[in-house]
Formats: C-alpha cells, sequence, structure tokens
C-alpha cells in the first residue's frame, strides 16, 4: 500500500475563514488509487517553514502533494520551497512563459512582469498543463520521491489532479482496491459500543475499522484494501457479519442513510404517515424528519406545545393529567403521541417531552412516546450534558424509538 503525504499551502488556510478542502478531494482521489493518506498538514506562505515540512514529508513517504502556493506574488512560495528542500534549481521555461503569455492574450489582457515567475520549473520536473489557470503543475521524481505541485483554486486543482495526476500514478502503483463500508448506529454511546465491538475489530489489520462518534449517533467505519474487488469485499463482508451480530438492530443503516432517510423509508414502505407533539426539544424531531426530500409524502405535521397550557388546549391534554404526573411524565407523553395521532390522522406519532436544562428539577429527564397503529408506548431516559447535548439525544432518541416501532409493524 502507498503511502502519500498532503501539504496544503496557503497563510488563508490557517484563519478561522478558509477551510482546506483540497486535501479532502485529494484524499478521495488517492484512497480510490489504492493510496493511503499518512499524513495532511496546512502551511502558511513561509519559504523556510514550507521546506522544512516538504523535508520532512520525503523522509516519511514516496508521494508528497502540494496544493497552492503556485500564484505570481511574492508570497507564493511553493516552488522555492521544493526547489530549496530537493536542492534542484529553479529554471526559466520559455515554453511554459509562452503559453501564459498566449493565455493572456487571449484573455485581451496584458501579462505582468511577476507572471514570469510561473514560467520557472524545479529542475527535472515535468509541467503539468493548466487549461483553467496560468500556472502549471509540476511533478518532480526526487530522492525516491514524487513530489506533486498542484494549484490552490479548486477548479484548476481538480481536472489537473483527474488528467494530469491520476493517470501518472495509475501507471506506477500496483493495483489495490479499497472498498469501505458504514454502519451507523443509535442508542449506544461510543466506548460502550467500541467494548462490545473491539473484540472483534482489533483481530483485523484489514479491514482497518474507524469509530466517528456524534451525539447519539455512532458510525463505524471499515475500509478493506485488496488487488481484487471480490477480496476486499469479502474481507468487508467477514468483519462485517461479525460486528453485525453483537450490534443488532441497533444499526440503523449500512449505506449511510441518515436516521430520518431510514424512517421516511420505512414509512413509505409501509404507505404509513406520521406526526409529532413536542415540549422540550422545541421542533427537533419535526426539523429532522423533514430535512429528508419528498418528506411530505409522509409527514403530516405537528405540535409544538411548550407550556403545560398549551398541551391542554392544543393536544387536549386534561389539566388533571399534569397536575397529578407533571408534564415531564410518562403518562404525559404517552396522551401527547397518541392525541397527535388522533388528531392529524396519522398512523404513527412521536411525542417528546422532558427538561433540557441546565436549570430546573431534573435536567436530562425526558419522556418519550410513539403511538403505533393499536399501541402506544413511552420511555424514560436520563440524558447527561449540556442543553444542546440532550435536545439532541431526545431526538435521536425519539427517531430510533419510532424506528424500532416501525421494524416492529
Ligand atoms: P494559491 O494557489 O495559493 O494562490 O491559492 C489560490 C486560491 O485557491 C486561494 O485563495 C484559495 O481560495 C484557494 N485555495 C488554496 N488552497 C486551498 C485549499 N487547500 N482548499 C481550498 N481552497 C484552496
Ligand atoms: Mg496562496
Amino acid at each position: 500500500m502507498a503511502d502519500a503525504e498532503i501539504i496544503a499551502v496557503g497563510s488563508e488556510l490557517l484563519t478561522p475563514s478558509k477551510v482546506d478542502t483540497n486535501s479532502l478531494f485529494l484524499t478521495h482521489e488517492l484512497n480510490a488509487l489504492g493510496v493511503e493518506v499518512v499524513r495532511k498538514s496546512i502551511v502558511g506562505d513561509d519559504r523556510a517553514r514550507l521546506t522544512g515540512a516538504i523535508r520532512d514529508a520525503m523522509r516519511n513517504t514516496r508521494i508528497v502533494i502540494l496544493t497552492g502556493g503556485l500564484g505570481p506574488t511574492e508570497d507564493d512560495v511553493t516552488r522555492d520551497a521544493v526547489s530549496a528542500a530537493t536542492g534542484r534549481p529553479l529554471v526559466f521555461s520559455q515554453e511554459i512563459c509562452d503559453v501564459i503569455a498566449e493565455r493572456f492574450r487571449r484573455f485581451n489582457r496584458p501579462m505582468a512582469e511577476i507572471n514570469k515567475r510561473q514560467a520557472y520549473l524545479i529542475e527535472g520536473a515535468e509541467a503539468l498543463p493548466n487549461p483553467r489557470g496560468t500556472a502549471p503543475g509540476q511533478w518532480l521524481d526526487s530522492d525516491g520521491c514524487s513530489i506533486l505541485l498542484l494549484p490552490g483554486p479548486p477548479g484548476e486543482l481538480k481536472p489537473m489532479f483527474a488528467n494530469e495526476c491520476a493517470p501518472r500514478l495509475r501507471q506506477r502503483l500496483p493495483k489495490l482496491v479499497i472498498r469501505t463500508r458504514w454502519l451507523r448506529v443509535a442508542g449506544m454511546g461510543e466506548s460502550d459500543l467500541d467494548a462490545l465491538i473491539a473484540p472483534v475489530y482489533t483481530r483485523y489489520t484489514n479491514p482497518v475499522t474507524t469509530i466517528l462518534a456524534a451525539i447519539g449517533d455512532v458510525h463505524v467505519h471499515l475500509r478493506a484494501r485488496s488487488e481484487s474487488e471480490t477480496e476486499a469485499e469479502a474481507l468487508l463482508d467477514d468483519v462485517e457479519r461479525q460486528i453485525s451480530g453483537l450490534l443488532g438492530d441497533r444499526i440503523y443503516s449500512r449505506g449511510g442513510a441518515s436516521l430520518e432517510q431510514v424512517i421516511g423509508g420505512l414509512l413509505l414502505k409501509r404507505g404509513a404517515t406520521l406526526s409529532v407533539a413536542e415540549s422540550c426539544t422545541g421542533g427537533l424531531v419535526a426539523m429532522r424528519v423533514t430535512n429528508v426530500p419528498g418528506s411530505s409524502r409522509y409527514f403530516l405535521g405537528g405540535f409544538l406545545t411548550y407550556t403545560d397550557a398549551m398541551k391542554t388546549s392544543l393536544l387536549g391534554i386534561p389539566t388533571e393529567l399534569i397536575a397529578q404526573h407533571t408534564a415531564v411524565s410518562e403518562p404525559v407523553a404517552l396522551a401527547m403521541a397518541g392525541a397527535a395521532a388522533k388528531l392529524t390522522g396519522s398512523t404513527y406519532a412521536v411525542s417528546v417531552t422532558g427538561y433540557a436544562g441546565p436549570d430546573g428539577e431534573a435536567p436530562g429527564l425526558v419522556y418519550l412516546g410513539v403511538a403505533s397503529p393499536g399501541k402506544t408506548e413511552a420511555r424514560r431516559l436520563q440524558f447527561s450534558g449540556d442543553r444542546e447535548r440532550v435536545r439532541t439525544l431526545a431526538a435521536q432518541t425519539a427517531l430510533d424509538l419510532l424506528r424500532r416501532a416501525l421494524l416492529a409493524s
């Protein structure tokens, strides 16, 4: 397996307002070629620092990819830094200069003197044509490394990588395919999940297993490498089968679909509809359900009843029920879900009532209700963490309960 390192060059990428997206694109493309990105970094427009980073990368990997810093101005230092790191001088190319001059002529613009800087090639490098911009890219084989200098603007980088770099890499690399699987899991924290499946995945170095966690949502990512697609898929099948055996129906999707997409699919398959009655989540459940394009085919609407009075006036929850049990209780969660289904005529309904915190008597205490045909159920949950976390977990768990109710019917 070949390794690569990516260095994104540009001081703007070190500010809070600009994100390095090129390395994500490059990583995706490299992985498809069977190349693993083992490190990436962002270096400002600083010749000395960049030279150091390139030398360091050349010691570690055989493929070093730089993006950015190929412009004509003083702060574009990539050519200089590669020249310094490899000890190869920059050589003026009249041919490249002519191509740049021709480009300016075509756009009826005078070519500034500084643009000539873009006509310098590192000794021994091959120029990579850039039909979308002035600076050509460069491919340099030096000291056992392939060093690629690519432009920063994504619109120039992408076609250059696809047309010039990928074919050259493909030719040099042993054939290797990478196949991936995503298992998305609800209703389990990251550490519990890891404790459960680590005994399986730690026995394998291929596929590589990565666990990514968001609030109430854990993703298990499997990545297999092999010379053949069938073999890569077989490696994935083996580990996925074992992990699935341990996680069971806590896995809500395998192809990357979100929980709300899965629910949408289940409702559509059953010709069923959904409504919600939300209190402490303030519409979060409805927002997530309606994030899915086409949700109007199954989502009817809902009730946002934040106060006790609104629970009574909109949903008809008896004041005595609230007085007896408080609004955050199992009977009220059941009544809210039942009322939403009845009032909207939906097949299923979800309710949420709880204390989002951080103040109040029992922050994190949430009751969830799900009304299904012929059955209404509720769950008591005690979440920990700040307000955002409690609300996110409440919405996520409510959707997962609904998913389970759908699967059971
Ligand atoms: P440069 O080639 O360094 O002159 O970069 C030109 C422009 O490309 C910058 O102003 C950015 O808008 C964009 N750019 C450079 N590097 C990146 C990167 N790593 N990710 C996304 N955009 C970039
Ligand atoms: Mg730059």
